[in-house]
């Protein structure tokens, strides 16, 4: 059976381009006969707020749409602890006690996420009552899981190419775990098995492929659509005029009119997709 998500953060209103997503998300398990989830992503402790989640779930509603939710990442610590020492016992990771700015200013290279981190602090002993991050040896990493493949449905066969991002965090020193592992490992647990989300997020797939790889987690399959942009195609953004999804809603808006209109494409004025698909490594 098809199972989908929508995962969004809450840590702000959503806004079109999410509806977008959530569509798309929910259409593609609807079609199939498949199952549509709803998870928080609500790991980031400081900028989460509670109240939104609840928002979420009204907006989400009132566009139309059906899911099921399952558990928030705030209660699956646990398990990205678990992975993290899974992957510490077969010595990929380090610890990393680098600021962002010390690694913005020795970084040469510039991935996917921002400056790739120089490796400053693999074979370097870290004192353990120093706040570290936990950061993959992608080297070391790549070698041990081979060469790896995965599959868009939008992009075709892909060849994993996770080094472009370097030395990723799998552990963040401020929050229990990156994105990347988080993600990863979520997905495993709910039983996703097509991984719809946005363009932007195409990169980072390699990396989800590998920790699939070193973990033993099921490969789902992908599909990365294009973003509901602005006409100059920058990301939507409530500064640039964007309404949130909830100020419609309250304002009276018909939302299964709103869904209806993303789904055919009739995008609001000044709105489209995103260009084309990154080009294949
Ligand atoms: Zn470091």
């Amino acid at each position: 059976m098809v199972v989908t998500r929508f995962a969004p953060s809450p840590n702000g209103h959503l806004h079109l381009g999410h509806a977008f997503s959530a569509i798309v998300a929910h259409d593609l398990a609807q079609a199939r006969g498949g199952q549509f989830l709803l998870r928080v992503e609500d790991i980031d402790g400081v900028r989460s707020r509670p109240e939104l989640a609840t928002e979420f779930r009204a907006d989400l509603a009132w566009l139309g749409l059906e899911w099921e939710e399952v558990a928030p990442q705030s209660a699956r610590l646990d398990s990205y602890e678990a992975a993290a020492g899974q992957l510490r016992g077969t010595g990929l990771l380090y610890r990393c006690v680098c600021t962002r700015a010390e690694i913005a200013a020795a970084a040469t290279e510039t991935g996917p996420d921002g400056p790739i981190y120089p490796g400053t602090c693999r074979g370097r002993r870290v004192d353990l009552d120093e706040p570290a991050a936990w950061r993959l040896d992608m080297a070391e990493a790549t070698a041990l899981a081979g060469p790896l493949e995965w599959l868009d449905e939008l992009a075709g066969p892909q060849r994993a190419t996770p080094g472009v991002f370097g030395d990723v965090v799998l552990m963040r020193k401020d929050a229990p775990a990156s994105y990347h592992l988080a993600a990863t490992l979520d997905d495993a647990a709910d039983g996703v098995t097509l991984v719809s989300r946005g363009i932007d997020l195409f990169a980072a797939s390699h990396v989800h492929r590998l920790l699939q790889a070193l973990l033993g987690l099921p490969v789902p399959t992908w599909r990365h659509h294009p973003l509901l942009v602005e006409a100059d195609g920058r990301k939507l953004a409530k500064r640039r005029g964007s309404p949130g999804l909830a100020e419609l809603r309250l304002a009276g808006g018909d939302g299964c009119t709103l869904a209806q209109t993303l789904r055919e494409g009739r995008f609001p004025a000044g709105l489209r997709l995103s260009d084309g698909l990154q080009p294949r490594p």
